[in-house]
Order: C-alpha cells, then structure tokens, then sequence
C-alpha cells in the first residue's frame, strides 16, 4: 500500500496559482490570507457512502457530491469559496477510487477557484470529510434569521428531483422514462452549488439557507429563528418535468419534503428583489413571510394538509 505521503502528493497535490495561499499541502499545516475586511465562512460535512448517497454511486459522482454539499453551505451564507481540507477514510488504498473521487473532487473545485490546502488519509470504513472555507464581507453574510414579515420567500432551480432520483436510485417503480430517471439521478448524484446567487443576495436577502433536508424542514429552520411564520402556494413550487408526471400528493411529499437538492431558499422584501441581477439559476417565489407563526399549505387558495417530515439525521 503506498504512503499517506505518497498517496496525498499523487492524487490531492496540485500547482495552482493562487495568492490567497500562502502556504499549502506539505506543511503541518496551511497558511491562508483572507482578504481585508472580510471575515471567513467556515463550514464541515462528513460523506458515508451507503448513508449520504446509495452504494452504487461512482466514486466520480462522491468526489463531486462531497465537496457540493459543503459549497452549498457557503452558497447560502452568500460567501465566495476559497479553499478546501480534506480528510478521507479508506478501508484499503483503492487507487481507482481515489484516481476517480479526486477527478470529480478538483473538476468541481477548479469550478469555482477552490484550492484544496490539505489533506489526511487514514484506514478505515469509507468515510469523507470536507472542511470549506469562504469569506464574505463583515456585515454581507446570509443568515437564517432575519425574515420580515411581507418578504417573499423564494426557491432556486426545481424542487423535489433529487428525492426522486433516490427512489429511481433504490429501484423503487417510478414511472418514468429513461431520460427523465437520468436526469433525477443527475440531480441526485451531481448537485450544482447555487454560488452565484449567493452572492447575488448579499445585502439583499434578508434569510437563507440550502434545501438539504427537505424545502417544508429547511424553512421552518429560518421560520424559528426568524419568529415568523409563512404561507406557501403548492401552485407556484418550481417542478421539473419528471416531479409533474406523479401524482399530486407524490409531487407536493418530494418537493416539500424530500432532502439532497441543494437549492437556495431565501427571503427577499419586495424592494430588494427589484435591485436582484440576473444570475445563472431561475428563483420561483413559493409564498409570503407571515406574522402568525406556523407553515401554512395552500392549493389555489385552499388550505391543503400534507406530511412534510423531512431527512432526520437521528
Ligand atoms: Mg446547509
């Protein structure tokens, strides 16, 4: 079996031109500049295949998907991503699976000009922890507790498909065609970091957070902290084509409460929704921040009475 060493400089230690770095991989630890006036987002997610995403998925797709989940995090506290730690678990020194885990890793990282700036590898169960580090101007940051009463409460992208791409996963019948099954497995396997927005909403949202439990869960987070309550219209959800081919009940359980989507929901005043650029991902508004606490359901103005239990982690 090759050395830690050996395995770290082969497959995580690359040249990259990036001044923020004033010390990388080779040290006993690294030296990172943040920027002035700026405060640094720090975030971690450990990865347990089998648990986090189904058995089958390649080594590629939870290269991706283990950095993904930790850049939506700072996507959603409107920080822009800057470098990463990595610390993996393997039972045996699998270097396809490295060779495979580290291309779909650095093809995401290169993405969005993220310097991975150190690394361990110990024997073990596959296990894989990311640590992402970010900054964002003091004061710019999106929190989960600022909501206002009147807000619009919006959604990036579609809802719901990452849910179903796990049950195509775990050959649960789903009545779909191959496209349709390729592409929810897509959204499931390759969850895109909504960056962009994030940043777009600095200053402006006034609450935000990354779906990764469930829209009706995730929400109710910033709902809590907020001391408000919402009305969402079933109506308006965002869905892709395959979420429409189910039935009603099925469609609204996905979209509401299946997690591993990764999109934004923000709240965002009218007014600032008017000083919002264009950015690379469509945002649907789903309903109003109200004063009565509490997730309020409606169907074309009825109230509608859902189960919206969400991913428990416990
Ligand atoms: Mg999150």
């Amino acid at each position: 079996m090759p050395s830690e060493f050996q395995l770290i400089s082969q497959y995580f230690h690359r040249q990259r031109q990036d001044d923020s770095v004033i010390l990388g991989i080779g040290d006993d630890a690294a030296l990172l500049q943040i920027p002035e006036k700026e405060v640094l987002v720090a975030t971690t997610d450990t990865f347990i295949v089998g648990r986090h995403c189904p058995e089958r998925t390649s080594a590629y797709a939870i290269g991706h998907k283990a950095l993904a989940v930790n850049l939506s995090d700072l996507a959603a506290m409107g920080a822009r991503p800057r470098w990463v730690l990595l610390a993996i678990s393997l039972p045996d020194s699998n270097e396809d699976f490295l060779r495979e885990f580290s291309a779909g890793l650095f093809a995401l990282a290169d993405e969005h000009g993220v310097t991975v700036v150190g690394g361990d590898t110990t024997k073990g169960a596959l296990s894989i922890t990311i640590t992402a580090l970010g900054t964002v101007p003091r004061q710019q940051a999106l929190t989960r507790h600022g909501a206002q009463v009147g807000d619009g409460i919006y959604v990036s992208g579609t809802v719901g498909d990452a849910g179903l791409g796990l049950q195509v996963a775990l050959g649960k019948t789903v009545t779909l065609t191959t496209e349709q099954a390729a592409y929810c497995q897509a959204r499931l396997d390759f969850p895109q970091p909504r960056l962009s927005l994030g940043l777009a909403l600095r200053g402006l949202a006034s609450a935000c957070l990354d779906i990764s439990d469930g829209l009706a869960q995730d929400l109710g987070h910033i709902l809590q902290l907020s001391n408000v309550g919402a009305d969402l219209a079933l109506d308006q959800l965002p869905l892709s084509s395959p979420l429409k081919t189910l039935p009603p009940a099925d469609t609204w359980q996905l979209a509401l409460a299946a997690g591993d989507d990764y999109e934004l929901c923000f709240t965002l005043s009218d007014e600032n929704f008017a000083k919002l650029v264009a950015v690379d991902v469509p945002m649907t508004r789903i309903g109003t921040v109200s004063q009565a606490l509490g997730l309020r359901l409606f169907y074309q103005g009825q109230p509608q009475d859902i189960d919206m239990t969400g991913y428990q982690h416990f």
